[in-house]
């Protein structure tokens, strides 16, 4: 007997544990199939953005990231080349949305795992260790696949592929993508960071760096650097990991970031290409729906990757809990609000890597100019919203060719 469950979801991170919390909890019989074995530090996304802890809400699944460890962040410091001792100071990243405090920073594999339990406690079958798994579209899709005990197979009525960056299910449906790269970047988790203020999350640019410190409590943050592609080999092989940590001696940081440097690494490193993913149509066709990473993404520099997988699965939860309907033309609705939003977000990306990713004296200039511009004309403070709030909630000035123009004309 094959098993033929309502929904197969194949990838249990963010987007899929998400989906089949909300789907077994609406009465649908799903499964979950993770090609982990246990839940790991990948060196995924940790700070969601005000948005993004909504979305999570209107989910049901907010308390998992409280439980697996969430903290609120609520301030940001830029400590910068462009910017004066004077002139540096702390930003309130509270009074965004309504309800919702600041941003939160949090341990992802943690939450995972906690997702995909909540997931099993609902009525899902979480599948671990689910390895070559091969998808067929179709109006009754076939999901065939290995567990340690042998091949399996599925017939669901709908897949939905959340693999990620990976694009294992879009690839296999014919969904292609568009990619662009502006600069690559590195992660990794340390802890011992006690003297760094344990709420306050900073950013900033020195010399060829761009540096991002994520606290998560006790002691622990997530750190990220973003260089240029000539450098991607920079924290690779031997060493790497004492040289990602020495790179955040930087004058512009208290201290000369002797906080971060001497931090204990608590997780591996990991060193990726910064990839912008636009599909180059709907992200769905017969049988399966695409939805997180695996739908396109914008550069993670902008940190909404998570928010955005989260409104994914909220928006294609209630197509399949609202209609029986679950035909491709279902599914138009989600695939142009996303359209709308991935526009959004990949020009809004495009903005800050290229204010904060670009290195050399011009781009210094540039930032300084900025800033500047910024203080004087209320409208040029508009970049500071483009990833706490949903992109329907920014004005869609910010997401203008006059805007980006403005902001960058007199460096150009
Ligand atoms: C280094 C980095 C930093 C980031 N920083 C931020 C940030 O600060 N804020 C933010 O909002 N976003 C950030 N992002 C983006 C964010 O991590 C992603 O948008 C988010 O994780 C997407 O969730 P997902 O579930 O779609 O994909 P993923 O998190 O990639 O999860 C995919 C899951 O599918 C599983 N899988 C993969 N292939 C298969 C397969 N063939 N079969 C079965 N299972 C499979 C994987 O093991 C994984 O569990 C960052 C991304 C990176 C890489």
């Amino acid at each position: 007997m094959v098993e033929q469950p309502d929904v197969v979801i194949v990838g249990g991170g963010i987007a899929g544990a998400s989906a089949a919390c909300k789907l077994a909890a609406g009465g649908l019989s799903v499964v979950l199939l993770e090609k982990q074995d246990a839940y790991k530090d990948l060196v995924r996304g940790e700070w969601l953005a005000p948005w993004g802890i909504r979305e999570a809400r209107r989910l049901g699944v907010d308390e998992c990231f409280w439980a697996g460890g969430g903290w609120e962040i609520r301030e940001w410091m830029t400590w910068d080349e462009a910017v004066t001792e004077d002139e540096v100071e702390a930003v309130d990243m509270t009074g965004f949305i309504p309800g919702i405090g600041g941003p939160m920073s949090f341990p992802h594999h943690a939450v995972c795992e906690l997702m995909s339990e909540q997931a099993v406690q609902s009525g899902a079958r979480l599948e671990m260790a689910a390895s070559k798994i091969d998808v067929t579209p179709g109006p009754r899709p076939v999901v065939s696949y290995r567990t340690p005990d042998g091949p399996r197979e599925l017939r669901p009525r709908i897949v939905l592929g959340a693999t990620g960056r990976g694009c294992t299910v879009g690839r296999q449906a014919g969904i292609t993508m568009r990619n662009s790269m502006h600069h690559w970047g590195g992660g990794m988790m340390v802890e011992g960071m006690d003297a760094w203020p344990p709420d306050v999350q900073a950013m900033g640019t020195e010399g060829d760096r761009m540096f991002m410190v994520f606290p998560q409590g006790y002691g622990r943050a997530r750190l990220y650097l973003n260089f240029p592609t000539v450098n991607k080999h920079r924290y690779r092989g031997p060493g790497g990991v004492a040289r990602f940590l020495a790179a955040f001696e930087l004058e512009c940081l208290p201290d000369r970031g002797k906080a971060v440097t001497e931090a204990i690494p608590a997780g591996p490193l990991s060193v990726w290409p910064s990839v912008s993913s636009v599909p180059e149509g709907p992200p769905m066709t017969e049988g399966v729906v695409l939805i997180g990473d695996e739908a396109g993404n914008a550069d993670t520099v902008l940190g909404t990757g998570l928010s955005c997988a989260l409104r994914d699965s909220r928006t294609v939860c209630d197509i399949l809990l609202g209609s029986a309907d679950w035909s491709p033309p279902a599914f138009a609705p989600y695939a142009e609000e996303r359209a709308f939003r991935i526009e959004r977000l990949d020009f809004g990306a495009s903005i800050i890597s290229r204010l904060h990713v670009e290195f050399g004296p011009a781009a210094v200039e540039r930032r300084r100019r900025v800033r500047k511009l910024m203080a004087k004309n209320f409208a040029a403070q508009v970049t500071g919203l483009l990833n706490m709030v949903a992109p329907e909630e920014v004005p869609e000035f910010g997401f203008s060719e006059f805007f980006a123009e403005r902001l960058f004309r007199e460096t150009a």
